[in-house]
């Protein structure tokens, strides 16, 4: 299937090419928060070759943890779309409400729920992280939402 998004001016459009729905899940860590200026952020983990975006981009690159990542920004509106980061080499995570259909997907998975809004409940039965799940355990979340 072929999905689409763009930021908040239109400037920036990309296409999303995937075999399977795309895995979205939720960050309730505190820097997503801030960075959204939200509750939380939907993030969608998808191979790096996936997504094809065209128009303005900016790039905002930073390190963390030992760890480089680069954002990519609507050089118009500045909204982010997507990221990549050293510790999910060949990957992009996607910011998922960019979509144009992001009503259609739900999370499969919430991370970082030590420090979710406590006013926020969350679906029963979703996989769920007091902080980040391993790697190992993130992708077994995966693989069982992808059936
Ligand atoms: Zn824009
Ligand atoms: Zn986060």
């Amino acid at each position: 299937m072929t999905l689409t998004g763009q930021c908040r001016c239109s400037a920036v459009r990309y296409q999303l090419n995937t075999d399977v729905p795309p895995a979205i899940y939720a960050c309730h860590c505190t820097d997503c928060q801030t960075w959204s200026g939200s509750a939380f952020a939907l993030h969608a983990l998808l191979p790096a070759d996936a997504l094809t975006l065209s128009g303005p981009l900016t790039t905002y690159a930073y390190e963390l943890n030992g760890q480089h990542a680069e954002h990519q920004v609507c050089s118009v509106c500045h909204t982010r779309l997507c990221n990549t980061t050293t510790a999910a080499p060949g990957m992009k995570v996607l910011r998922a409400g960019t979509l144009d259909e992001s009503r259609s997907l739900q999370p499969m998975a919430h991370i970082w729920v030590s420090h979710k809004q406590p006013w926020l409940t969350l679906p029963e039965g979703l996989p769920s992280w007091p902080q980040s799940p391993t790697p190992q355990a993130f992708g077994e979340a995966l693989m069982a939402y992808a059936g």
